[in-house]
């Protein structure tokens, strides 16, 4: 592997592949190289195979894709061949509300949402499969960044097996490692953005630091359960469902929202997804089978399939989506040290945390000259 790259990105997540592919596009010879922390693509917005049955897989992260009606030119310039390969599925019917009684309705607001296919870590592929010359962009996985320096004009970038990687630009895909919760995180010793600069060095990245240490994210603990009973599933009628949980049950519960979703050996996969902010109502396995039967009392094909549920596994996300304090789009580039920010801690004004990401690592591409 040689160790000299034009730009090198922390993250591949959808930021980090989508500014890489748009990057691609625009400078076809310039070498990247991805240095992500986790086993593949997709970060937030990946999958992943149970641990105890090989042959399940599914979504633990970011379940389904929405796009504000404001969605940019060059996000739909992306995700149109998507939808037209059907690579892209609009799921807005397959989601239903429950109510706080525990009633089921399809009140869900029609926009947009979508899912891809077969997996959400096929997103990030499908990104990167668009960029015109994708030999040029590489890959390093279970990599950590643990340090960053800039020395004579080049950023030197430290990895877990002390390996130092050198490129001319260097991109942050990633709030983490300038945000304090890194060091529990990541399990780092030093905040490495901040190390790399002496302040008063760089003002925007100054006041980037500086921002980015205010910013407070949502977390969510995921519950992966397994249906083996074939006949249930097959009563249950739906091969794939979403349902989101009214705010009160989410306040009660921190039950966010539950998806069902067949596999291909005719078995089911259900995903939980729990929201807190400070504290989460800590339940074990028992209890969450508990309290989903007790919601769906009203419904005897949702309690024959959680009467059959076992939980599988867990996935604690402890910075799942930044809650506020977004910083600005003026922060996203630097040229005093060719450094560049891209990722959902950016604001996009009417944009979700998954759409601002993407608008923020298009921007960045479009901003190098
Ligand atoms: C359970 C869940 C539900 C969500 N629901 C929604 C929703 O409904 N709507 C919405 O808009 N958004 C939602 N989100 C947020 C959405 O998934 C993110 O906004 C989006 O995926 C961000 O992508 P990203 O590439 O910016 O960041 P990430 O996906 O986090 O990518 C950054 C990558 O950088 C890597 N990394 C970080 N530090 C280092 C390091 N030091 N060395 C090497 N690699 C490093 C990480 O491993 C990661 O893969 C949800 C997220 C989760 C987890």
């Amino acid at each position: 592997m040689k160790n000299f790259y034009d730009f090198i990105v922390i993250g591949a997540g959808i930021s980090g592949c989508t500014f890489a592919s748009s990057l691609n596009k625009r400078f076809s010879k310039d070498s990247i190289l991805l240095i992500e922390h986790g086993r593949r693509l997709g970060g937030r917005a990946t999958t992943r195979k149970s641990r105890k049955n090989k042959n399940l897989k599914f979504d633990h992260g970011l379940p389904s894709i929405n796009f504000s009606n404001n969605v940019s030119k060059d996000i739909l310039t992306l995700i149109s061949p998507l939808i037209d390969s059907k690579k892209l599925v609009d799921i807005s019917n397959d989601i239903l509300m429950m109510d706080e009684l525990g009633f089921l309705n399809d009140s869900y607001p029609k926009t947009k949402t979508y899912k891809s296919l077969p997996f959400m870590v096929d997103f990030c592929e499908e990104i990167i499969n668009q960029s015109i010359n994708p030999k040029k962009i590489n890959f390093l996985f279970q990599t950590l960044v643990k340090s960053i320096h800039r020395k004579n004009e080049l950023w030197n970038i430290e990895v877990n097996n002390g390996c130092i990687l050198k490129s001319k630009y260097f991109i942050l895909s990633s709030s983490l490692i300038a945000h304090p919760r890194c060091l529990e995180i990541l399990d780092i010793r030093k905040l490495p953005l901040r190390e790399a600069f002496n302040l008063g060095q760089d003002k925007i990245v100054d006041y980037l630091l500086q921002k980015t240490k205010k910013l407070t994210y949502l977390k969510r603990k995921i519950y992966i359960l397994h249906v083996s009973n074939h006949a249930a599933v097959l009563n249950f009628n739906y091969k794939y469902l979403q349902i989101v949980f009214s705010k009160k049950i989410e306040t009660n519960l921190n039950f966010e929202r539950i998806i069902f979703q067949i596999q291909p050996d005719g078995t089911m996969v259900i995903v939980l997804h729990c929201v807190y902010v400070n504290k989460l109502i800590v339940i074990d396995s028992d209890n969450v089978i508990k309290s989903l039967f007790s919601l769906f009392i009203n419904y005897p094909k949702f309690l024959d399939l959680i009467l059959e549920a076992s939980l599988i596994d867990t996935m604690d996300w402890r910075a799942s989506q930044p809650l506020n304090n977004l910083l600005p789009k003026e922060l996203q580039w630097s040229e005093t040290s060719n450094i560049g920010f891209c990722g959902d801690w950016f604001n996009w004004r009417n944009c979700g945390s998954l759409e601002s990401a993407m608008n923020s690592s298009i921007r960045l591409a479009q901003l190098l000259t």
